[in-house]
């Protein structure tokens, strides 16, 4: 799972980093690991990755973070389609 990659270029995750103080939280409550800390300020690592699961935006006190929370389990969905594989978003919809 953790190999997962959702659709390519079609994540709608954006991030200010003159907003960022570097509290580390989107790091931290990622589960894929999009942001890593990078000399005290977040940074996008693993953009494809990204479920949009929103997390790391209710964790942002800077609001620094926006994403278009849900489409990832839509992506999730067609990506388990076009894979006939079972789709699973981890968000807990009726993809799983
Ligand atoms: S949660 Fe917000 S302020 Fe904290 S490191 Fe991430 S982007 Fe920066
Ligand atoms: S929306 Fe979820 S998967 Fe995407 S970067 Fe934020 S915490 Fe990670």
């Amino acid at each position: 799972m953790d190999n997962q990659l959702y659709i390519k270029d079609v994540v709608t995750l954006t991030y200010d980093e003159t907003k960022c103080t570097g509290c580390g939280m989107c790091a931290i409550v990622c589960p894929h690991r999009v942001f890593k800390l990078v000399n005290n300020k977040a940074s996008i690592v693993n953009r494809d990755k990204c479920m949009e699961c929103g997390a790391c935006v209710i964790n942002c006190s800077e609001n620094a973070i926006f994403v278009k929370k849900g489409v990832g389990c839509a992506a999730a969905v067609i990506n388990g389609l076009l894979n006939n594989t079972e789709a699973s978003c981890g968000c807990g919809c009726s993809s799983n």
